[in-house]
């Protein structure tokens, strides 16, 4: 049978989605391959039919174990003999399966990557394994958002099964530098890419409103139809969603403080459209295939745009028009620096987040097509979507490329050590009793900007922050520094621009 057949017998379909046939060639031809295709893409497909027409076993390592028995019903539903291994089961339940995949009544085997590590190596080597599929694979890399150390050991277990198996890694987000650690560390020979563009989705950035009205507002003007609202903590998502059912909006909730009939609960509620609205942390959403979600919004700012475009994508996977809304608030970046700040991390490691972070935080305050930026982000470029809010944002941008360098030499002057408020009254000309004790009136930035209000000025150092060119580091009383794009402008090497924020129109356009 060729994979075209596999393609219409077991699964229904005419033709493949873009990518799909590549990565099945490469793995019929042996060869190491990566496949980084967008939420929604159908990367199940591109191991699921090698599984069927390989005679040995496709081991699947999938990080959710939700998911796992989800992906084995389906299968099942199908026809086709696939099961898992993980820590829901008996000692006893483990060994039946095991046996069942070394005798061939099994053709696909779901396992979690702790349990690849754990002591059933020599079970696992004992099978005929054909083709390793790991799905989510930047939970390999440092690089990524989502890294986990058991994804570490896998090229190591990998290497060492006896009967040699080809490898698929797949995931839906990969900046070039995680596809490349992705691509060394497991030794694949191929890289296929197919589009990150989602061209149903319009992106939009919603800057400085009140965010509890905007919800509402929005919500109300499109009642019935299906969504999901990304908060940050548990906590703002059980406000939120109190707050919206006081409202009479339909909406439901789901995070890791639930307990598991309450998740599965109000998952089912949402999934079968009993209830149109779920309010979320970033615990929601993998492997959910709802295909009818017409806006996905982020209430807070996620801590990157991998996480922020992996949510979004979660719109509009039927292909009909829908939104991907960021409410942006200054206030919210804080809280995510003070979070890594916190940390347990290393240096380095914090240091990546930062640069995320900070990506996340350029996304919400460039003047660019919002479609065209991320699609940069991951090494992609596109023409202007013409729908996001900057496309439609008609009003001219005013070049501050010289009120910023104002603001950055007396950042720099003032030697980075102190924070904006202080910054804002030095360039304001204020003479107060710190301005005195540290001689600030002998800066030649000292009142600079004194035809300003220094409340201007502090909002100017909040856009520049937000945009990237200064960086506010310390917990609770940040201390400016320059960044690497800071400097750039400071030696006349960029330009910056600004627009006031941008109002949006509620209405859905599939709506109107
Ligand atoms: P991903 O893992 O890339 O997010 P899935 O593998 O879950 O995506 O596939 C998403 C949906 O698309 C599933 O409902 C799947 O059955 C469907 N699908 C996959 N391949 C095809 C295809 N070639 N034609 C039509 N539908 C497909």
């Amino acid at each position: 049978m060729t994979p075209q057949e596999i393609l219409k017998q077991q699964f229904g379909y005419d033709t493949f989605r873009p990518g799909q046939g590549d990565v099945i060639d490469h793995i019929m031809n042996h060869e190491n391959v990566l496949a980084i295709m967008p939420t929604g893409g159908g990367k199940s497909l591109c191991y699921q039919i090698p599984a069927l027409l390989q005679d040995g076993l496709t081991l699947v390592v999938s990080p959710l174990i939700s998911l796992m028995k989800d992906q084995v019903d389906a299968l099942n539903e199908n026809g086709i003999p696939a099961t898992f291994i993980n820590s829901s089961l008996t000692y006893g339940e483990i060994n039946d399966r095991f046996d069942q995949a070394q005798d061939g009544r099994i053709k696909l085997l779901y396992v979690s990557p702790e349990r690849l590590d754990s002591g059933y190596f020599d079970r696992l080597a004992e099978l005929p394994v054909e083709l390793v599929a790991i799905d989510e694979a930047h939970c390999i890399s440092q690089w990524g958002h989502d890294f986990r150390p058991s994804y570490l050991n896998l090229t190591a277990t990998i290497q060492q099964l006896p009967s040699n198996p080809t490898i698929v890694a797949l995931t839906a987000t990969a900046t070039p530098k995680v596809a490349k650690d992705i691509m060394d560390r497991l030794q694949l020979d191929a890289e296929v890419k197919t589009g990150f563009a989602r061209p149903n989705l319009s992106f939009k950035v919603v800057k400085d409103q009140d965010i509890d009205a905007f919800l509402i507002d929005y919500l109300k003007t499109n009642a019935d139809q299906s969504g999901i609202v990304y908060a940050s903590t548990r906590k703002e998502v059980e406000r939120l969603t109190k707050l919206l059912q006081h409202h009479k909006v339909a909406a439901t909730m789901y995070h890791g403080g639930l307990t598991k009939n309450q998740r599965r609960e109000n998952q089912d509620d949402f999934l079968y459209d009993r209830t149109p609205v779920m309010v979320a942390t970033n615990a929601f959403g993998m492997g959910i295939d709802k295909s009818n979600v017409r806006f996905v919004i982020h209430a807070q700012v996620p801590g990157s745009l991998e996480s922020c475009y992996q949510e979004a994508g979660r719109a509009g996977r039927d292909g009909l028009p829908s939104e991907a809304i960021l409410l942006f608030k200054l206030a919210d970046v804080q809280i995510q620096q003070f979070l890594i700040d916190q940390s347990e991390r290393d240096e380095q490691n914090k240091q990546r987040e930062y640069e995320k972070l900070q990506a996340m935080t350029q996304y919400a305050n460039t003047p660019e097509c919002l479609q065209k930026y991320i699609l940069g982000y991951f090494g992609e470029t596109c023409d202007d979507c013409g729908q996001c809010s900057n496309c439609l944002d008609t009003r001219e941008s005013q070049d501050i490329t010289v009120d910023t360098q104002k603001v950055l030499s007396c950042v720099k002057r003032m030697n980075e050590r102190f924070g904006k408020s202080l910054v804002a009254q030095v360039l304001a000309g204020s003479s107060n009793q710190r301005i005195k004790q540290f001689h600030f009136q002998s800066l030649s930035t000292y009142g600079l900007m004194k035809n300003r209000k220094q409340k201007a000025i502090a909002d100017l150092i909040d856009f520049l922050t937000a945009s990237g060119y200064l960086a506010a580091e310390g917990g609770q009383y940040p201390v400016l520094k320059l960044t690497p794009a800071g400097v750039d402008v400071l030696k006349g090497e960029t330009q910056v621009f600004r627009k006031e924020a941008v109002k949006v129109d509620h209405t859905l356009p599939v709506n109107s």
